[in-house]
């Protein structure tokens, strides 16, 4: 009963984030009322194995109660502060510290946002400030993969490459161009690593010829895996070769780590696994755990030095700011989350229950409808494929990816499933091996079912 008078409030008042609506308003929500460790319970009274941890971003699971604890503490003793002018507060001064023992090499300086599309439009404002206060107002193009996902904000959606997030919305793509994907799966260049290497750091060196040459490019941005694009990874080394090409070249190279970040990968930061200090880096979701809202900018101690050398010479303060910018309780929650996955063993855990999961699906390579199983520890997918001689997709028409994820969740698991049927999968990190097991049982039967 309550249940159905929230699903008509629902369709009556809410709007979804990218949701095709009409199409929603039809089917109506699932409320998802509660959650424990790798589970979610919905309000008709399904208990679901949360494959895809909320929207990849539990990476702690739910109902942590040392998070919990913290935010609880943090309210009962403060419950905002600014960050403007001279004021701050312990927690998110604590926090951006704990990031910059955490990050690579000298990115030292942290910029705190609500999540990853404000981040990411920090990172623009922030580089064309840069190149602006060096005396060079020609570096405003900006260059990003095709299939790279960076938000949805009215600037950022232009870097994300997904034609969903541009059609109707007049996105600012005259300053900001892509270049192929390194998707070893679907390459023109074949599958081979250097090959691919090879080809990426020619387009990006093709394109910027095109753009004018380096003195009008500012930055290169990728996610070392493509997330929404479809769970996309590139061969070992391709992150490291396009770091030294962009510094080669004298563009800064921007990691977004939104997704990838906070033991998603492995590492902290999966830009470790090629030992590479970006110039900039975004992050969100995992950084909290998704318990609040909060994301980050970690810039390189040189950027910083130039932007506050700038406004120190024009007597005015940097006027880029948010007023929940590092907003106390979720600067508490990062805190706890952060100290669950370092010291509490979190990662660890995902790294030994991403083993697992990236060997299952890869034994689900034998069915018959899946054409490639691809990951790094808890962060995989399974590209789906009517015919795998040809690694034909299915007719859009089919619908694939809506059954698969209606199928899933009929089996008592929630994955996402994108628009061309891939399914990706991201656990939370607290998986046991007898979750990961289970995941795996259902995503068999799943696939099994719509034979
Ligand atoms: N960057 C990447 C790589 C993402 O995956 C996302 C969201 O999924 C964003 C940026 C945007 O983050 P948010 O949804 O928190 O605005």
């Amino acid at each position: 009963m309550l249940s159905n008078s929230l699903v008509e409030l629902d369709r009556q008042h809410l709007i979804h984030p990218v949701a095709p609506y009409r199409a929603h308003e039809a089917r109506g929500v699932t409320v998802i009322s509660s959650g424990e460790g790798a589970y979610v319970r919905d309000a008709a009274g399904n208990q679901l194995l949360d494959g895809f941890a909320g929207l990849w971003c539990v990476n702690a699971g739910y109902g942590q109660l040392t998070i919990i604890e913290a935010i609880n503490r943090q309210l009962q003793e403060l419950q905002y502060a600014t960050g403007y002018f001279h004021f701050g507060a312990e927690t998110p001064i604590r926090l951006a510290a704990r990031l910059a023992e955490l990050a690579p090499g000298d990115l030292n300086r942290v910029y705190f946002t609500l999540g990853g599309s404000d981040a990411i439009d920090s990172t623009i404002r922030f580089i064309r400030y840069y190149f602006n206060a060096l005396g060079k107002p020609e570096k405003k193009q900006f260059i990003t993969l095709e299939q790279g996902y960076h938000g949805s904000s009215s600037t950022g959606s232009g870097l994300t490459a997904l034609p969903l997030f541009h059609a109707g919305f007049d996105v600012p793509l005259a300053w900001q161009h892509r270049i192929p994907s390194p998707y070893p799966y679907r390459n023109p260049v074949g599958s081979d690593g250097p090959t691919i290497i090879a080809a990426s750091l020619e387009a990006l060196k093709s394109k910027v010829a095109e753009l004018g040459g380096p003195e009008k490019v500012a930055a290169f941005y990728c996610e070392p895996i493509q997330g929404s694009g479809g769970v996309i990874v590139p061969p070992d080394g391709w992150v490291r070769a396009m770091r030294d090409l962009c510094a080669e070249l004298g563009i800064l190279f921007v990691a977004d780590e939104v997704i990838t970040g906070f033991g998603r990968t492995g590492p902290i930061f999966a830009c470790e696994e090629e030992g590479i200090v970006p110039d900039m880096m975004t992050m969100a979701k995992g950084l909290t755990s998704g318990y609040l809202p909060m994301g980050a900018v970690m810039m390189r101690e040189s950027i910083y030095s130039v932007i506050a050398d700038a406004s120190a010479r024009s007597g005015m303060a940097v006027g880029h700011g948010f007023t929940y910018s590092g907003h106390p309780v979720s600067a508490a929650a990062g805190l706890a989350a952060i100290a669950l996955y370092t010291e509490g063993g979190l990662m660890e855990q995902g790294r030994r229950s991403g083993e697992t999961l990236i060997a299952g699906l890869k034994a689900l390579e034998d069915h018959p409808l899946v054409g490639e199983a691809r990951g790094r520890g808890m962060l995989a997918a399974l590209e789906i494929v009517s015919n795998k001689d040809t690694k034909a997709k299915f007719d859009p028409s089919v619908k694939v990816g809506e059954k698969l994820f209606e199928t899933a969740y009929a089996n008592g698991l929630i994955v996402r499933a994108f628009g061309d049927g891939t399914l990706g999968f991201a656990p939370p990190l607290c998986c046991s091996q007898d979750d990961i097991a289970l995941l795996l049982e259902r995503t068999r039967k799943t696939l099994d079912d719509l034979l």
